[in-house]
């Protein structure tokens, strides 16, 4: 028995069946298209007849090297039949022609990526009876012209510019802008040279046979799979290469008939903003892709409404009869044939992260999902999304757009303009920031939109390539600037009296869909929209863990508060330490020649810490703050050394060459400072810093410090206690890596907050824990969790020192090949290595609850804002991850996911 190829749209319920009635399987089966297609039917809505060859057959014919696999032609016919005998129609035949279009559709939609040809059916003999029993010559006749175009490029491979030559010399001749507005005549002698075209290009002459024009037109659609262009975008959107695409054929119903025909793509929800009403684009008698090429301005889906109230009604009643049932905002393709609507395609649409947040929102309070569903629906990708930049409102106030496009994909964007996709590509490679700017986009410009960071188009709709392609992948973008004068040839854009060269700068804001001349500052964006708040609370009431920010000033923990942090994860203290009032006070403190200097320079920074902390405890009112003692080697605070000898030796030479007393004795003094600091650095130097005194090292080996520390954490605390605000401070130690380092820490500590208590009248509980950071602490964590009250795994150290790597050498250096080549499949700084450090998280967890069932246990290293690494955190049994505020609203959504993850898999 051979296998089954085909089938028609009217038979889904065969097709579910053959694939056990799992939807996604029917979809790769038939491709989104197709599955819809035979689902609208089956649903009542008006789809033209036809069938669908699936993507096993492009597979099967792939694999044969382009032989149609045993029984698939003879299926198609009988299909073909079944249409004829559907719409009493026969391909081929003068007297009552069918005309069929033949399109691609993969399980995963890839617009615009491979090929379609439409009008399939038509020659001579065809289109001279069609005239006489239509009486429209000038529909006939483009539809003619626009079957030889197609088949010709896309079959046959004559280059589409052959054909567009013709085209725009007849619109010069006859005076006209638009196609549509050619003439019979013009039209007829556009399709003799059509012919010549082919005729003189193609290796094989246009097939007068429909027959022979349908099979090889499948052949074509096959083929397109594995074009550089659908490879390319595969690539890029993460679709595997072994789907393969479905072909459908389809009755031809017809926009370009006259006025009472119209032609266009809209969404059920605008797909820029989420925004719940119809959003879309329509041109009156015109056909096929007129409407995504963007060749003519077309117009906006409303004013179908008052053109043709009626059968803008039905369609509206229609998308939303689509959105009910597939649950998802749908983009949909449509065509009015003499006033009755046909639907071409449906298919849940791409939007923009935004559009994505608001529209998964609303379906969940419209009842159409739930908020758990909702919250599965958006990735934290698209969270970040929301981040995008917007220019610096300061400086866009007195800036002036030079125009306005339509605003398809929201974000700010600057860099220099490239007027082709292949130096966009190029320019971006060597770190240049670009701005792909086109009179349109196609297909084959998908590598240059990629790697740009913007693209501004002049002409072009809502759903044009440009548009659709920014907004799947993020890129902001302004299309349809319709003032902008691109001139390819010439490497300029102007309008009015403004005009760059390629190269140079040039700023879009896919938000507002404002073009600006120059280079804008941008800032980062600010995360107060309400779909958005309204998503992540109800992935934190979905969520076990929770996410705290590592901040260690008052304004970056204000905004992670407003981001949703529950508290502070990691304070780095040291970083209070480099601001440049406090600086020369610790490089005092380091350099200090007797004990008595050192502890003055130790309580001059008491009142600094003080403050820092204060600010910290209000932000985070009611939450835990954790601090960190000092970490980092004392170097780090002291001049460079290699800096310093320099200095030495370029005031040695000075002094060779200086001939007055004065100039001599200052350079002296000079020269023996310099050499005192030099003396000090080499005190203070080691071999291996990041494994020499820092971390609790540090602590025990200058207390004072830690006792500063200390006393500054609960001293504040107490002052903002009575400010009102509730305090939680809990301190850290880090790099433990034996229990007894621990605990003598813990005796400073605990005997500074009693004194801080006692003399301020004040019971602030004295909470203590410790970063676990090198294998042994994790390996030893039953003995450390009997003094510590929390374990927070640092993960950058913990991956440095499991792998015995320095981060900032190999990311540096040889990490990347490590990568490339395969040995790691991916950075273990980026995203946590679960079988090296995972299982030490995991035996610190166990070792640690074993003797402590509660102990908390967060990470707060870079990891806490990734989601992978969120997700194995969760199944490890981490408590909460810490990340950077900006990181918050992912981790947010991230870690709803991992207790989804988590609880699909147990169920
Ligand atoms: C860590 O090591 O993961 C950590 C948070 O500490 P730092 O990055 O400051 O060394
Ligand atoms: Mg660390």
């Amino acid at each position: 028995m051979t296998n089954r190829w085909v089938y028609g749209f009217d038979q889904i319920a065969e097709a579910k069946q053959a694939m056990g009635g799992d939807w996604d399987a029917v979809r790769g089966l038939l491709g989104g298209k197709g599955a819809n297609l035979a689902e609208m039917t089956r649903l009542g809505i008006p789809v033209p007849p036809g069938f669908t060859i699936t993507a096993a057959a492009c597979n099967e014919y792939l694999h044969r090297h382009g032989t149609f696999p045993d029984g698939l032609w003879d299926q198609a016919i009988d299909a073909l039949r079944s249409i004829e005998a559907q719409t009493g129609k026969t391909l081929g035949d003068p007297d009552r022609p069918l005309l069929l279009a033949c399109r691609s559709g993969a399980k995963f939609s890839m617009p615009g990526m491979m090929d379609t040809v439409l009008d399939i059916g038509l020659n001579d003999k065809v289109v001279e009876e069609m005239i006489a029993s239509t009486g429209n010559a000038p529909f006939v006749l483009d539809s003619y012209r626009r079957l030889i175009q197609m088949f010709g490029s896309v079959v046959l491979g004559v280059a589409d510019h052959y054909f567009e030559a013709v085209l725009s010399d007849a619109r010069e001749a006859a005076g006209v802008e638009s196609d549509a507005d050619l003439d019979v005549d013009a039209l007829g002698s556009i399709i003799e040279s059509f012919k010549q075209v082919v005729a003189r290009r193609a290796s094989v002459p246009f097939p007068t046979d429909p027959i022979e024009q349908l099979r090889m037109s499948v052949a074509a659609v096959f083929d397109s799979w594995d074009g550089k262009r659908a490879r390319d975008y595969r690539r890029a959107a993460d679709i595997p290469e072994d789907l393969g695409t479905a072909v459908n054929i389809v009755t031809m119903v017809f926009g370009n008939t006259g006025e009472t025909s119209a032609t266009g793509v809209a969404m059920s929800r605008n797909a820029t903003t989420g925004e719940p009403h119809l959003e879309g684009d329509f041109l009156i008698n015109a056909q096929g892709e007129d409407v995504v090429a963007g060749i003519r301005p077309t117009r906006p889906i409303q004013e179908l409404a008052d053109e043709m109230p009626e059968l803008h009604r039905q369609f509206a009643e229609t998308a939303q009869q689509l959105e009910l049932h597939y649950r998802d905002m749908q983009d949909m393709e449509f065509t009015i044939e003499d006033g009755t609507l046909w639907l071409l395609q449906t298919r849940n649409g791409k939007r923009t992260a935004q559009a994505a947040v608001r529209i998964a929102v609303d379906l969940a309070n419209e009842g159409l999902i739930s908020q758990e569903e909702a919250v599965r629906r958006i990735s934290p990708e698209q969270v970040e999304l929301f981040l995008h930049p917007r220019f610096n409102p300061a400086v866009i106030a007195s800036a002036s757009p030079i125009t306005t496009g339509l605003n398809v994909s929201p974000g700010a964007a600057t860099g220099v303009a490239a007027l082709d996709p292949d130096l966009a590509e190029r320019w971006a490679n060597e770190g240049r920031d670009v701005i792909l700017v086109r009179p349109e986009t196609k297909p084959d410009d998908v590598h240059g939109m990629l790697a740009a960071q913007g693209i501004l188009t002049s002409s072009g709709g809502r759903t044009s390539h440009a548009a659709l392609v920014a907004r799947q992948f993020g890129r902001p973008a302004v299309v349809g600037a319709t003032d902008l004068d691109i001139d390819v040839a010439s490497r300029t854009v102007s309008c009015g009296n403004w005009s760059i060269t390629e190269g140079e700068w040039i700023s879009i804001d896919g938000t507002s869909g404002e073009v600006y001349p120059g280079q804008i500052e941008r800032i980062e964006a600010d995360l107060d929209d309400p779909h958005l708040t309204e998503l992540l609370s109800w992935a934190d009431s979905i969520s076990e863990m929770t996410v705290r920010a590592n901040a260690d000033n008052g304004s970056d923990a204000e905004q992670a508060a407003r981001f949703g942090a529950t508290g502070i994860g990691l304070c780095r203290t040291e970083h209070m330490f480099f601001q440049s009032d406090r600086l020369p006070i610790v490089q005092r403190m380091i350099t200090a020649s007797n004990v008595t200097e050192r502890d003055q320079a130790i309580a001059s920074l008491l009142p600094f810490q003080r403050a820092d902390f204060a600010e910290l405890f209000r932000a985070m009112d009611g939450l835990p703050v954790i601090i960190r003692l000092l970490d980092p080697p004392l170097h780090e605070f002291l001049p460079d050394r290699d800096e310093l000898l320099r200095t030495i030796s370029d005031l040695q030479i000075r002094l060779l060459r200086a001939s007055g007393l004065d100039e001599v004795e200052h350079l002296l003094t000079d020269l023996a400072a310099a050499n005192t600091l030099l003396d000090q650095v080499n005190s203070h130097r080691e071999s291996n810093p990041m494994l020499g005194t820092r971390g609790v090292r540090l602590g025990l080996t200058i207390p004072e410090i830690t006792a500063m520390q200390v006393r500054a954490i609960f001293e504040a605390a107490a002052d903002v206690m009575g400010e009102g605000v509730e305090v939680r401070p809990e301190v850290m130690v880090p790099l433990v890596s034996d229990v007894e380092e621990f605990i003598r820490q813990r005796v400073i500590i605990q005997a500074v907050a009693k004194e801080v208590n006692d003399r301020r009248g004040v019971d602030l509980p004295t909470v203590v824990g410790t970063m676990i950071e090198v294998p042994r602490a994790a390996l030893t964590a039953h003995d450390i969790a009997e003094y510590a009250d929390f374990f927070s795994f640092g993960t950058n150290d913990l991956t440095q020192t499991t792998f015995g790597m320095s981060r900032d050498d190999a990311e540096a250096g040889f990490l990347v090949d490590y990568v490339a080549s395969g040995i790691f499949t991916r950075n273990p700084f980026a995203t946590l290595d679960a079988k090296g450090v995972g299982r030490l998280i995991e035996i610190t967890l166990e070792a640690g609850r074993s003797v402590k069932p509660d102990l908390q246990a967060g990470i707060c290293g870079e990891h806490g804002g990734d989601p992978e690494s969120i997700a194995l955190a969760r199944s490890l049994g981490v408590t909460y991850v810490s990340c950077s505020p900006y990181r918050i609203p992912v981790a947010r959504l991230a870690c709803a996911h991992a207790e989804l993850a988590l609880t699909s898999s147990v169920d």
